[in-house]
C-alpha cells in the first residue's frame, strides 16, 4: 500500500503558509513504512525541531483502477476517517527554499497516523463532512470537506491518471488551517463529526 497525500487543498492553509492556492492538486507520497501501527508509540524525531500536525480526511481506497473518471470515483473508496499527515516544518521549509523533493520532511516512518475506518453509507454527504482535532483537550483544527478546493471525486480523478490505486492505498485529502506544532508529552485526538477516530501521544 501507498500513501497519497495532497497538499494546499484548503485556501485559509495555503495561505497560512504564504503558499499560492493550486489549479491542480499537489500531490506527493508517503511509503508503507510511514504509517503508524495501532496502538505503537510515536515517538519525536531527532531530525526535526518544528514537528507540525496536520489533520485531514482519509480515503480507503476499496478497488483498483488507473484513468478513473470523476463520474465514477465513488466506486473506488468504500471507508472514511481522520488522521495525521505529520510534517516535519523546519525540514521541509529548507527543501522548498532549495526546490528540493519533500520526503525527508513528510514521509519518514510513522509520519502518517490514521484513524479507525468509518464504512461510507450511500447518503454520506462527501461535501460537507465535519472534522476536527484536539491537542490536549482543546480544538486546534476544524474543517469541513465544503471548503476543499479538489473534492474527493476530482483527487481520485486526478491521481489516476499519474499513479494506479490499489486496494488498501490510503489518499490523505489536505488539512485546513490551524495546523501548529506539538511537543513531547502532547495528546492528538481526532474526530469526524463527534466521533473519536484516533488517539495518540507525542513521546
Ligand atoms: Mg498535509
Amino acid at each position: 500500500m501507498k500513501f497519497i497525500c495532497i497538499g494546499r487543498n484548503y485556501v485559509e492553509h495555503a495561505k497560512e503558509l504564504g503558499n499560492e492556492v493550486p489549479e491542480e492538486p499537489v500531490i506527493f507520497m508517503k511509503p508503507k513504512s510511514a504509517l503508524l501501527q495501532t496502538n505503537m508509540p510515536f515517538y519525536y524525531p531527532a531530525f526535526t525541531n518544528e514537528l507540525h500536525y496536520e489533520c485531514e480526511v482519509v480515503l480507503h481506497i476499496s478497488k483498483n483502477g488507473k484513468y478513473i473518471s470523476e463520474a465514477t470515483a465513488q466506486q473506488y473508496y468504500d471507508a472514511i476517517s481522520v488522521g495525521i499527515d505529520f510534517t516535519a516544518r523546519d525540514v521541509q521549509s529548507e527543501l522548498k527554499k532549495k526546490g528540493l523533493p519533500w520526503e525527508k520532511a513528510k514521509a519518514w516512518d510513522n509520519s502518517a497516523v490514521l484513524g479507525k475506518w468509518n464504512n461510507i453509507s450511500a447518503d454520506l454527504d462527501r461535501k460537507n463532512i465535519v472534522f476536527s482535532m484536539k491537542k490536549n483537550g482543546e480544538i486546534v483544527q476544524s474543517g469541513n470537506t465544503r471548503d476543499m478546493i479538489h473534492s474527493f471525486d476530482q483527487i481520485i480523478a486526478h491521481v489516476s491518471n499519474y499513479f494506479s490505486l490499489n486496494i488498501g492505498d490510503v489518499i490523505f485529502t489536505g488539512t485546513p488551517k490551524g495546523v501548529g506544532e506539538c511537543s513531547v508529552g502532547d495528546e492528538l485526538e481526532g474526530f469526524l463529526g463527534d466521533e473519536s477516530m484516533f488517539k495518540i501521544k507525542v513521546q
